[in-house]
């Protein structure tokens, strides 16, 4: 049987750091286990290629989680990444920290080191940033990211100006001195191409011979020797396999798959386990609990002037963008669909943005037939302002539904579940309309199609967002990280409470959510993870 130094479980945005910061001394060997394939795909590589990976099973676990009472039952989608990169490899690539707050909350919870001004050095060691480096940003690290100030489509302009005149400042950059206000998206591309977390640090590391990474290998428990964990069982084309892990085993699957992961191998709330007869390795309620998600709806309107949906829609639109993209790597393809934003805060005696906002020059209302919804921009001249919460007081959980390992675990949402969740959205849709109101947006819109002009009541205004709101995919805290083993799964050092060996290292540490999100925050957790890590090797 092959031991190898560490396994990480997942090369998404935490594991493709990991792999390449533990094996970067040449020390220890590190084996990465990837559940889906290959990055190397057109619609991966090419930014706007999200629409496409958005419900590919190919590279997208497509998860679907359980009708939610909050969203007018619907059973919601939930795109993870199942590919070298994770849900880096298929995200929207906005690049937003979150604010100073959010990690000095944490911090203050009882996690030394996690603080704004502990993590400031990493987040800027790991970002080669277009625009440059001052105080907060960093130049010359691995992920590349790209100022699309002069890119973005025409009409970003206005919504700009709208958003101003609606009271809001204008901000050159959210991970600067502070996130409130309005501006272009940075994103995480490098020369027209996606910048996930592979490209920027798996990839290199695949290059050292201290690195495996075996692909289409989905792992189906840790095996443990008393309270240590020492290995991995994972299947293969079919065939079982199991390796030692000499030091460490890493989980990094994300905030579906690590609790999923930990549950299935006897790590859980001991009545869920016992019910499907898994013997109970640690007992700890809080694996799959305590899942934070934010949830987002968009106003979409018909504007007078073109949007992208003029060009992106027509045979000869798709061709232009087409070639613009394959020769020169610009235009609408090279680009997030996200191309500007902002927060703000939905009462002003609030110390800070509770709200975050998207502008898409872009509108998907009328699906073609047999075509979902995303793909398929409207014949009219649409453009859309959405909007998501950044700290929404509901609650939901993960939980395994059987042993099978290929079994989906449940995703239980509970959105819009508190009466501050709801109160907050239900402020913030009229923030929008105030910015469609403003003379700048207003002189160009031709009418508000979703909702509608005869949505205004409260009760309306609510029922549509229930209806018409989903996750915006950054579910976190499923493993949350604490120094109480009855309120958290891993240690301030990442390290799963009660047991050895063992670490969570992604997106489900997060003690709680952050203000916007959460790929930054995901791969900062892979660096200032692999810190804890080799600090620990004796
Ligand atoms: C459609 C979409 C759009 C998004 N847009 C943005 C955005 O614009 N900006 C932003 O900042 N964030 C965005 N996000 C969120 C962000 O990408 C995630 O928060 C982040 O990538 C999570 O990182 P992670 O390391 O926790 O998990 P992931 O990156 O999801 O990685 C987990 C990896 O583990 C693998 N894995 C899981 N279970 C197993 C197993 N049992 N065995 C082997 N391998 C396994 C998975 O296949 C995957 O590759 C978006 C996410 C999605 C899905």
């Amino acid at each position: 049987m092959q031991t190898y130094d560490f396994i990480i479980v997942g090369s998404g945005s935490a594991g493709s750091v990991l792999a390449e910061r533990l094996s970067g001394s040449g020390r220890f060997s590190v084996l990465v286990l990837e559940a889906g394939g290959t990055d190397r795909r057109f619609y991966v590589q090419m930014p706007l290629g999200y629409g496409k990976t958005f419900f590919d099973p190919a590279v997208n676990w497509n998860y679907k989680a359980e009708p939610d009472p909050g969203l007018g039952n619907n059973a919601d989608h939930w795109p993870r990444g199942k590919l070298l990169g994770g849900s880096s490899s298929i995200n929207a690539m906005v690049f937003i920290r979150g604010a100073r707050e959010d990690f000095d909350a944490w911090a203050a919870a009882g996690n030394p080191g996690w603080s704004y001004d502990d993590l400031l050095p990493a987040f800027k060691a790991l970002e080669d940033n277009e625009a440059g480096a001052d105080q907060w940003r960093g130049v010359g690290g691995p992920l590349h990211i790209t100022d699309c100030s002069n890119a973005v489509h025409p009409l970003t302009k206005r919504y700009l100006a709208a958003a101003q005149q609606a009271g809001l400042p204008f901000n050159p950059d959210f991970n600067g001195a502070t996130q409130e206000g309005v501006g272009v998206y940075q994103i995480t591309t490098k020369n027209g191409r996606r910048m996930s977390a592979a490209r920027a640090f798996l990839r290199p590391a695949m290059k050292r011979n201290n690195v495996s990474v075996e692909t289409n290998a989905l792992a189906t428990k840790i095996l443990f020797e008393g309270k240590r964990a020492v290995g991995v069982e994972y299947e293969q084309n079919g065939e079982r396999k199991i390796v030692r892990a000499g030091r460490e085993v890493i989980l990094s699957g994300g905030s579906i798959n690590s609790p999923q992961l930990l549950q299935l191998s006897g790590v859980g709330p001991s009545a869920l386990l016992s019910s499907l007869d898994i013997p109970v390795v640690h007992a700890n309620d809080n694996v799959g609990a305590n899942l934070q998600d934010h949830v987002g709806v968009n106003y979409t309107f018909k504007g007078k002037l073109p949007t992208l949906n003029q060009i992106l829609r027509p045979w000869w639109g798709k061709l232009l963008v087409g070639m613009q993209y394959i020769l020169m790597r610009s235009g609408p393809l090279s680009l997030s669909m996200n191309n500007a934003g902002g927060f703000f805060r939905t009462d002003p005696s609030m110390a800070r943005p509770n709200m975050q906002l998207y502008f898409q020059a872009f509108s998907t209302v009328i699906p073609k037939s047999g075509e979902r919804p995303i793909l398929t921009p409207d014949p009219w001249p649409g453009f859309s302002i959405g909007l998501s919460n950044c700290r929404p007081s509901s609650r939901g959980e993960i939980m395994i539904r059987s042993r099978n390992p290929s079994d989906y675990p449940r995703i239980t949402a509970n959105a819009y579940s508190t009466n501050a969740d709801v109160d907050e959205m239900l402020a913030a849709v009229k923030f929008v309309r105030k910015i469609a109101a403003t003379p700048a947006m207003a002189e160009i819109i031709e009418e508000e199609v979703l909702p509608g002009p005869s949505v205004t009541s409260d009760a309306d205004l609510i029922q549509d967002f229930r209806k018409r709101s989903g996750t915006v995919y950054h579910p976190v805290s499923t493993c949350r990280m604490g120094p109480d083993a009855a309120r958290a799964v891993v240690d301030p050092r990442l390290r799963v409470h009660g047991l050895e060996g063992l670490r969570v290292i992604d997106a489900s540490i997060f003690p709680d959510n952050i203000t916007g999100n959460t790929n930054a925050a995901s791969i900062l957790t892979g660096w200032k993870g692999a810190e804890l890590v080799l600090e620990d090797q004796k």
